[in-house]
């Protein structure tokens, strides 16, 4: 599903929303946001542990260029777990949309998938979420709230919860690869072969074709890492 240019709310803020010891969704959400904007071209509402209000975050998100966002969360008590997507209630076509992404992310992670949902209030067509409903009002084209399984599920191996999960989100929406400098692009090349850096440097000065082809070589490479 290709919604444009995607943004990733991390929810909360630095220490917002403890679980088992130690595990605070605020923070773990914003480590999400920040591997998901290392792998791909995307933006994200925060990259602290500043709180934002929630009209802020659609109203960034815009400000940025971006189509659609997903906020980043996961859920409490410990008796709801499992992925549960919230999705606008003006928007019924998004729905076939957010059940498909929940079933990867929970098949990702390991959880059950719990549904694509609508919240409204009691006139059943406002949207309850302020994150959704100001997302909306921002201009974007849709929100999604999604829930990673609870703060108890999502503390269990959260590093390989998050990457799971960030190669889904890259395949799902489609997202471009990070744009990349040449010297990042060497980097990348260099891991992978496990030679020195340096070995690459020299040919640039030969070809000015070299560098562009070094940087796409690269990006590819990553896409065939995610499995693209
Ligand atoms: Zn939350």
């Amino acid at each position: 599903m290709y919604f444009g240019k995607m943004a990733f709310d991390p929810g909360h803020y630095a220490g917002a929303n403890l679980g088992p010891a130690g595990y605070y969704e605020g923070d773990a959400m914003l480590q999400f946001g920040l591997e998901l904007q290392k792998a791909y071209d995307c933006f994200l509402t925060r990259t602290t542990g500043k709180d934002l209000d929630l009209k802020q975050r659609g109203l960034l998100a815009k400000s940025a260029g971006c189509d659609a966002m997903i906020s980043l969360h996961t859920n409490a008590p410990k008796e709801a777990s499992g992925v549960i997507i919230f999705y606008p209630v003006s928007r019924p076509q998004d729905k076939p949309v957010a059940e498909a992404l929940g079933k990867e992310l929970a098949k990702a992670m390991g959880l059950t998938f719990r549904g694509a949902k609508t919240r409204t209030f009691s006139d059943g067509k406002t949207d309850y979420y302020g994150v959704i409903r100001d997302g909306l009002r921002a201009g974007l084209k849709t929100v999604f709230i999604v829930e990673h399984g609870s703060h108890w599920e999502f503390a269990v191996n959260t590093k390989a919860k998050i990457a799971a999960c960030v190669e889904v989100y890259g395949k799902f929406f489609e997202m471009p690869a990070k744009e990349m400098t040449y010297e990042q692009a060497l980097q990348v090349l260099s891991d992978m072969a496990g030679i020195s850096v340096g070995y690459w440097a020299v040919r640039k000065d030969i070809d000015r074709w070299f560098e562009k082809f070094v940087i796409d070589l690269a990006k590819g490479t990553l896409r065939l890492k995610e499995g693209k």
